[in-house]
């Protein structure tokens, strides 16, 4: 078996660090070729010393500089970039065989599309990029000929669903699939008094009851802006229009998606909920191989259920479906009013119930635009970091 040469975009965050782990159980199937961080030094130098790759990239020119100097210390022979073109380096290099794109946020675009421009396994967990320019990463994909798989776990799970030789970007309908179930777990906050939504700290937000995740995504995951997100990029993986896929609580997170079928079959993928199962999917597909997962039990696992999210509970989501109705530029402009409130509401400068208010409000002031060129949706997406920053400002921080 040829060894797999890898580039993991957000090495030192919740996705990166399980794929390591993932990695890590078969040296000689892989070989780390590059980690990227933004700026958590500590966890990058314990990452480089324990997994020696080739390049590490510290996006902050001083954390690259304190990383160069802590690795020369101990020996190592690591090379040390900085920079955000070093990170869209590291995933087009012509030796790097599959790029897990694993950074947060609008961060993670360009060197995810390096990596799909470049034609390689492009292991998909930073979603943003695909909310931001579906239209322009699918299109590099089907060019390039790249490989995209899904990590997101909902996403992997309908992947899984998908019958054999089914690829990413095209259509799902000829193949029989008439409709996608989309688990969410309703988060930590499913069954809270609405009346007590104001008073949210960032700590009860990021207490996410089935999954450990990064930051932000917790707080997407607690206003439900995750699943929005989700249903963007499930339109563009598996080229189906909104009304084709259907959100359902599922309280358990063993469930992870389902895709129903024009005969009446509904083909679910189970599991416990831990992203090394989706890792290890897409490192080994079209093989399986050990995640470290432990095996579901079904006799201890008591019931499944599955309810219809309320509205007035999660008012992001319907925002998203607003964003995809306006279509080009919306999608973009959601996702980075979306970034900006998370960020103030983390910094305690926002109430998590205004997090939804902000994101309306400047949807309502942008108007959406064909995403022809990444200028344009560079362009949306600084436009309403500019505009969210002032709703922001003028919002309440705390409603009791
Ligand atoms: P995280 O916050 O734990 O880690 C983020 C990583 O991105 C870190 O390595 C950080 O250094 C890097 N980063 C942050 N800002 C950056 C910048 N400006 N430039 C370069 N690098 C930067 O996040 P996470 O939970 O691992 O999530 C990563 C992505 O995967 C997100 O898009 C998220 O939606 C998606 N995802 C995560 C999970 C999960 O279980 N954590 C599940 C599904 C999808
Ligand atoms: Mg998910």
């Amino acid at each position: 078996m040829n060894t797999m040469n890898i580039t993991i975009l957000g090495s030192t965050g919740s996705i990166g660090m399980s794929t390591l782990d993932v990695v890590a159980r078969q040296p000689e199937r892989f070989r780390v070729h590059a980690l990227t961080a933004h700026r958590n030094v500590e966890r990058m130098r314990e990452q480089c010393l324990a997994h020696r790759p080739e390049v590490a990239v510290m996006v902050e020119p001083q954390a690259a500089e304190s990383l160069r100097t802590a690795l020369a210390a101990a020996g190592a022979e690591t090379e040390v970039r900085t920079g955000p073109e070093a990170l869209a380096d590291v995933a087009r290099e012509a030796r790097v065989d599959a790029v897990m794109a694993a950074i947060v946020g609008a961060a993670g675009l360009l060197p995810t599309l390096a990596a799909a421009e470049a034609g390689k396994r492009v292991l998909l967990a930073n979603k943003e990029a695909l909310v931001m320019s579906g239209a322009l990463l699918m299109d590099a994909v089907r060019r390039s000929g790249a490989c995209l798989l899904p990590i997101d776990s909902e996403h992997n799970a309908i992947f899984q669903c998908l019958p054999n030789g089914y690829v990413c970007a095209e259509s799902v309908t000829p193949h029989g699939a008439r409709r996608i179930w989309l688990t969410a777990s309703g988060g930590p906050f499913r069954d809270r008094p609405l009346g007590s939504f104001g008073g949210i700290t960032p700590d009860e937000a990021c207490a996410h009851p089935n999954w450990d995740m990064g930051r932000k995504i917790s707080v997407d995951s607690a206003t439900m802006m995750n699943k929005g997100l989700e249903v963007i990029e499930a339109c563009w993986l598996f080229a189906v229009p909104p009304a084709a896929i259907q959100v359902v609580l599922h309280p358990q997170s063993i469930v992870h998606s389902m895709v129903a079928y024009d005969d009446g079959s509904v083909l679910a993928q189970l599991g416990n909920p831990d992203m090394r199962t989706p890792i290890a999917h897409a490192l080994a597909w079209p093989e399986r191989m050990e995640s470290g997962v432990e095996p579901l039990d079904l006799l201890t696992m008591g019931k499944l259920e599955f309810f219809e999210p309320e509205a007035a509970r999660f008012p992001a989501l319907g925002l998203a479906y607003r964003a995809l109705e306006q279509g080009g530029t919306a999608t973009a402009v959601l996702n980075a009013a979306n970034e900006v409130a998370v960020e103030a509401f983390l910094d305690q400068r926002l109430a998590f119930s205004e997090i939804p208010a902000v994101i309306a409000a400047t949807l309502d002031a942008m108007d959406a635009e064909p995403v022809d060129s990444l200028d344009r949706v560079l362009g949306a997406d600084r436009r309403a970091r500019e505009i969210a920053g002032e709703q922001v400002a003028n919002a309440r921080k705390v409603v009791s």
